[in-house]
């Protein structure tokens, strides 16, 4: 399968995450999660312009699974999800980079709040997973895709296999450096802690699934 490279300045940013010394790892699920909810949002905006589409609130949520065997944390959504296309353009460009040249220049000076104070999205899931897959399927669309990437030198895209509409997120979490630790991004009291600091104005329900290991 061809291996696709990221954008000269997706790379960048990417190679920050990996590379981060960054001590508040823990931000990335307040992304994902953020944008876990924004794909619902869509899906609810499409519902009150189409009245062939019906929004129940009961069918959308955000799920979070930990699975300590496998060293997995999954986030799935029932949201809008994406088109092979958007895999391209969404997860491969940076588009809007303002706050990318803002946070790149600022770096040097001081690299501890930058990432704090601006959202760096997805590719913050780097900073606790050395692979990320994504699975999804679009509104609208029959077919499934598959996105994976181990960081920096590329990603891939092929069809899958997905019935329900929405984004699974698949983090493989890294393996432990020293005192560099990442178990604690598997341990449910921990991941519920993040949550409830980062995301607890997220208005549609977070569930918490935990495999049995
Ligand atoms: P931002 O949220 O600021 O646009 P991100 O890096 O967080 O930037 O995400 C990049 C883009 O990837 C989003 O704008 C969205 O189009 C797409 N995306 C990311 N996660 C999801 C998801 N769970 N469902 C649908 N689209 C997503
Ligand atoms: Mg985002």
């Amino acid at each position: 399968m061809e291996k696709k490279q990221f954008q000269a300045e997706s790379k960048r940013l990417l190679e920050m995450m990996i590379n981060s010394i960054y001590s508040q790892k823990e931000i990335f699920l307040r992304e994902l999660i953020s944008n876990a909810s924004d794909a619902i949002d869509k899906m609810y905006y499409k519902a009150l312009t189409d009245e062939s589409i019906t929004f129940d609130q009961s069918q959308y949520y955000i799920k979070v699974t930990p699975n300590k065997e496998n060293r997995t944390l999954t986030i799935t959504d029932t949201g809008i999800g994406m088109t092979k296309e958007e895999l391209e353009t969404n997860l491969g460009i940076i588009a809007k980079s303002g706050s990318l040249a803002f946070k790149t220049e600022n770096e040097s000076k001081d690299g501890h709040d930058i990432i704090g104070q601006f959202g760096v999205g997805f590719y913050s899931a780097f900073m606790v997973a050395d692979v990320v897959t994504v699975i999804t399927k679009a509104f609208d669309s029959d077919q499934a895709y598959k996105w994976e990437s181990e960081g920096a030198d590329g990603y891939t895209i092929e069809p899958c296999e997905k019935e329900t509409r929405g984004t699974e997120i698949i983090l493989k979490i890294k393996e432990n450096i020293e005192e560099e630790t990442y178990d604690e991004y598997l341990e449910e009291y921990r991941l519920r802690a993040i949550i409830k600091k980062y995301s607890d104005f997220i208005r549609y329900p977070i569930k918490m699934d935990v495999s049995e290991t």
